[in-house]
């Protein structure tokens, strides 16, 4: 049979060159699960996905009821999940106050950790119930939370401290906006984000690995300097973001090749390595990637682990 997989933020860049890559491929059954319907749909024949090998679920990563209401609607379906792709963000670098999901957390994090986290724990059991060989959940990195790369070291840097803000509930009334207690900063709150991602693929890899025979990863595709995530970004930094990362960095990377960056840790039977963050060097050749000292902190992926669980009323 077709292998199912859910793809979050699915509408634009990296997850649509994904999911087209992957629908086009023919043995796979892509759920693009996106917060904007018609948005998502158009996106899907513009880019010829085969309309067979698609369909479209409503999912508001800054809502935790939507994130439930989505569960549901998918497990109404009756597919199978095979393979989990956490892919959606947000990211304002020019906010100058935080702005907020829902239920009330900072919305970088809110979005691109939370929510993440509360989607993934609850289809962690649907993914247990598939008989898929190869079942995997990936939670996209990013170089920005690597503090051990040289990106990842352009100020603001990534640092989640003792994630006394997040323990307070992000809500910036009676805790701070940032995880790390301090003032808010909306490009330092994405790449905290990000380190959770991080830390989180590898905290479900201890607990479930070896129970679960799933395969957990994390990757960083390459700076796709054109994607919508840089949409709110100054006008200035979006004509020059993608020539400096062509030339200078040399991080450049098409949405095309990320995409088969990104799809190739879906389908490729030999990235079955599970608790890895997979990266790519000049040649497209995937390799292990180390990760920064903050973002591979076992003892901080488990207290991570355990505020978000209350946060999302897991715990
Ligand atoms: P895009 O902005 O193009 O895509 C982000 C997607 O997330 C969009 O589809 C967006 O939906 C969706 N999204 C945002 N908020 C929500 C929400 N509340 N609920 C559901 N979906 C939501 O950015 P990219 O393709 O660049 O980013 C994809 C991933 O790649 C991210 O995890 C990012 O951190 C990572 N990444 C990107 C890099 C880059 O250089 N671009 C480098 C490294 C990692 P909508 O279409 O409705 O806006």
């Amino acid at each position: 049979r077709k292998g199912n997989v859910v793809i979050t933020g699915a509408s634009s860049g990296l997850g649509l060159a994904t999911a087209k890559v992957l629908a086009t491929q023919g043995d796979w059954h892509v759920i693009m699960a996106c917060r904007d319907f018609l948005k998502a749909e158009r996106a899907a024949k513009r880019s010829g996905m085969p309309k067979e090998n698609y369909s479209v679920i409503h999912l508001d990563l800054a809502s935790l009821d939507s994130v439930r209401q989505f569960v549901d609607n998918f497990r109404r379906s009756g597919w199978p999940l095979d393979v989990l792709v956490c892919n959606a963000a947000v990211y304002l670098p020019t906010a100058k106050e935080p702005t907020f999901t829902a239920e009330g957390f900072e919305l970088s994090v809110g979005t691109n950790h939370l929510g993440h986290f509360l989607l993934s724990r609850l289809l962690l059991d649907d993914l247990k119930k598939s008989d898929y060989p190869s079942k995997r959940l990936i939670i996209v990195g990013s170089i920005t939370g690597n503090t051990n790369t040289l990106a990842g070291n352009i100020p603001p840097k990534a640092n989640l401290g003792d994630l006394r803000g997040l323990a307070g509930g992000l809500n910036g009334v009676n805790s701070s906006p940032m995880i790390d207690g301090g003032k808010f900063d909306g490009a330092k709150a994405y790449k905290d984000s990000k380190v959770c991602n991080m830390l989180t693929m590898q905290e479900f890899h201890r607990r479930f690995h070896e129970e679960t025979g799933i395969t957990f990863a994390s990757l960083y595709p390459g700076c796709i300097a054109e994607t919508g995530l840089f949409r709110n970004h100054i006008p200035l930094f979006r004509t020059l973001f993608p020539p400096f990362q062509k030339y200078i960095t040399k991080g450049y990377v098409s949405e095309e090749e990320a995409g088969k960056r990104l799809a190739e840790v879906v389908s490729d039977p030999t990235l079955t390595k599970s608790g890895v963050y997979w990266s790519w060097n000049k040649n497209s050749k995937s390799f292990e990637n180390q990760l920064s000292k903050e973002a591979s902190d076992e003892e901080k992926a488990r207290k991570l682990w355990e505020i978000s669980e209350k946060l999302v009323g897991l715990a």
